[in-house]
This record gives structure tokens, sequence and C-alpha cells, in this order.
């Protein structure tokens, strides 16, 4: 989600063809404008609805209403809640399969778009939920004022998940679990406990499986500026999503937004990436090196102070609906964990006798695996074909937890 550009070059929105906008940009921009040309240029959806806030294109009368009625809700919310936000009134396109006049950019994953250069909000045909929360979000990059402007992207781009989760609540949980998934990749660093009360192998009842890779440097939230953000690989693009919704959590959990808002426009351009990083309470790109190695390893402790800042956020209702997302996914674990603790039993006694709780380090929230049919079901799928020999060869390992 996102593909604002950066805002110094930013024509006002306008409902003419990116032709005539593209001799105000800067060249970068303009070869980009170049390549969208044709594409942008095109009538768009079919069932065009005005709206206060903009006009709205959809494929069908339906959609486009049911567009229309999202388009008036969300956008003054987003206004009131972002601090200085600007009147931009973007366009709303929706798409059955997103098609950016941008798509060199756009990777796997994207769900929309805000094209600062066109005026215009992309949005893909998703669940009423996950749309909300896709539109409300490119708000955010579309009203952002200039102060705002001045965060690293990857930052921004969390500014706009944080105000999209809290005023699509439906979908808040799911959406931080699947960020927060994003930045333990990204920082190469996977744990997972699961608790049972049953004794186990050891006659302990609760395993931890982690799994360390190469990751990248977390810092570099504080770093990149938007087009820089852009040039990125997707891998990194998508941990620093992650990282960068952890991040300002942090940053507006004292004085809100508009907290946030004031921080920026006390704090000069040289100082502001080590004043952001200092108010997350977290460390700034460049001291965990080139890469950042995971735990268990020595001198990571700019790495611990991050993942103290995720599991925070990773509680029991992201964990919850992890479950409901991602039913194979935390099947596949807890058959891992279950497999290489009670070699000599079957997934059903597993599930009824041994009740697994599924949960995060550092919090001791749980959540039971037992209970939900998708994920049983899911655990015994997996349970006869797993071989957890082979699932711990690259990296990873499971040790008793003490009870
Ligand atoms: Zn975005």
């Amino acid at each position: 989600m996102g593909g604002s550009l950066d805002r110094r070059s930013r024509p006002r929105p306008s409902p003419e063809c990116p032709v005539l906008l593209a001799r105000r940009l800067s060249p970068l921009v303009l070869a980009w404008v170049a390549l969208a040309l044709a594409p942008a240029c095109s009538m768009g959806p079919a069932v065009v609805v005005s709206t206060p806030h903009g006009l709205v294109r959809a494929p069908t009368e339906t959609s486009a209403q049911a567009l229309a009625e999202m388009v008036s809700e969300l956008y003054p919310e987003v206004g009131a809640r972002l601090p200085g936000a600007e009147d931009s009134r973007p366009d709303v396109w929706l798409q059955e399969q997103l098609d950016l006049p941008w798509y060199t950019f756009a990777g796997d994953g994207l769900t929309g778009a805000h094209l600062d250069f066109v005026g215009r909000v992309y949005l893909e045909q998703a669940p009423r939920r996950e749309m909300a929360t896709t539109l409300a979000h490119e708000y955010v990059h579309a009203r952002m004022d200039e102060v705002f402007a001045r965060l690293p992207h990857a930052l921004q781009e969390g500014l706009c998940d944080h105000i999209a989760e809290e005023l699509v609540p439906e979908f808040a949980a799911e959406h931080r679990a699947r960020r927060l998934l994003q930045a333990l990749n990204g920082l190469g660093r996977f744990e997972v406990e699961v608790h049972y009360s049953i004794p186990d192998v050891q006659g302990r009842h609760g395993a931890r499986l982690s799994f360390e890779a190469q990751g990248i440097d977390p810092g570099r939230v504080f770093e990149h500026g938007t087009v820089a953000f852009w040039f990125l690989d997707l891998e990194e693009k998508s941990g620093l999503y992650g990282l960068g919704l952890v991040a300002v959590d942090r940053l507006v959990r004292d004085g809100g937004y508009a907290g946030l808002h004031a921080f920026l426009e006390a704090t000069a351009d040289g100082e502001l990436a080590e004043r952001l990083a200092a108010r997350a309470g977290v460390e700034p790109a460049g001291v965990t090196g080139d890469g950042v190695t995971g735990a268990g390893v020595e001198g990571t402790e700019p790495l611990a102070a991050w993942l103290e800042a995720l599991f925070e956020l990773f509680g029991e209702e992201e964990l919850a609906a992890l479950a409901v997302a991602e039913p194979a996914l935390v099947a596949g674990l807890a058959a891992v964990i279950g497999r290489a603790r009670f070699p000599d039993l079957d997934a059903e006694t597993f599930l009824t006798e041994g009740r697994p709780r599924l949960s995060m380090p550092h919090h001791g929230r749980s959540v039971p695996i037992y209970a939900d049919p998708v994920v049983c079901e899911a655990v015994r799928a997996a349970w006869p074909v797993l071989d957890p020999a082979h699932a711990l060869e690259r990296g990873s390992r499971i040790e008793a937890l003490d009870d």
C-alpha cells in the first residue's frame, strides 16, 4: 500500500491528463510519469459518482455507490484525526485488479495506492473491511501536510496504518498481525511458543520455536526518503512497513498524532532521525551495522529494543486474528512443535488431551489452538506429513520451556 511521491514536487490535484502535469514535475518524477502515460490517460472504471470529497469511479453502479458511502465516511474521519490535514479530495478508482499507471513499482500484496501526481487513489476490490482499511491508509497519504511529509517514508506508512487501524477497528487486529509478521521477517527473527496441559518428552509443558536469519537494519525506518524507499527491494520494504507501524505506535503513545506533529515542527532536519529513534525508544540506523544477526549472538541489544516494541503490539487479539487469517501457518507451527515434543502421540490426542495454546514470547498471553475447528483440521492434515527434523534444518530450533 502506498506510493505517494515526494510532496515537495507535488502539483495540485487536477482532473487534467498527467501529460500536462508532467511539465511541472522534477526530471525523476517525469521519467516515471512517462512510463505511466498511456494507462493513466485511459477513462478508468465505468461508473462515476460525485461526492463532496472527490469523484468515485467503480466498475458497477452498486460498487460505486458503496464506495461513495465509504468515501463520505472515511475522508472526514481521516481529516478529524490527522493534524494539519489538507483538503486534497483525490478521485478514488476501484479496480477489480489493481492496474496502476506506475506498475513498475507495484509489488505483490499491493492493494491500493495514492498517486499524488494524478491526484488519485487506486483501490483493489476486496472485502469491505479490507478496502476500508486501504482507503483510510491512502487518504492519510493524500491529506498529509508538509510537516508529516518530513517523516521518513517508512514512518509515513506506519502513520497511515496506525490511523487506518483506528478508523476500521473490525480489521485492525488482523492487519496489525500481518504487519508484525512482516516486521519479524524483516528482523530475521521469528519466535513462537506452544503451551500444553500434558507433559512432553522432557516432562515440560511448553516449547519455543525460534528461527533466525540475516535481517535488515531496523534503524533504517528513520532514514529513507520517499523516492529512495520505493527503490528498495520488496523484502526490505515489507519489513520496513511492519517496523514503521511498530515505531509509530511508540511515537504517538504520548500526545497522540498532534504530539507527533508538534514534535516534528520543533525538530530540525539534521537531528530528525536520531530524535525520532530516541522518542520511539529504539535504536537509529547504523547501530546494528550492515544487517542484523539474530538473538543469541553477542552485541545484539539494539535488536532487543525493537523486539520489545514489536511484542508490545502482538497481543491476544492479534494472535487470534492470525489463527483465523492464516490457519495453515498457525497449524504448521503447532504441528512442528507438537511432533518434536510428542513423538509418540497422534494429532488427535495432542489436540484433545494436550489442549495446545499458541503464544508469542515475552507477554504470556496465548490463544487456544484446540478450540478452533479450522486450525485443528489443519493440524491433523499437517501432522502425518511433517518431519520436524527437516523443518528444523534451516536455522530454526525448538527448546523446552521451564514450567
Ligand atoms: Zn502507503
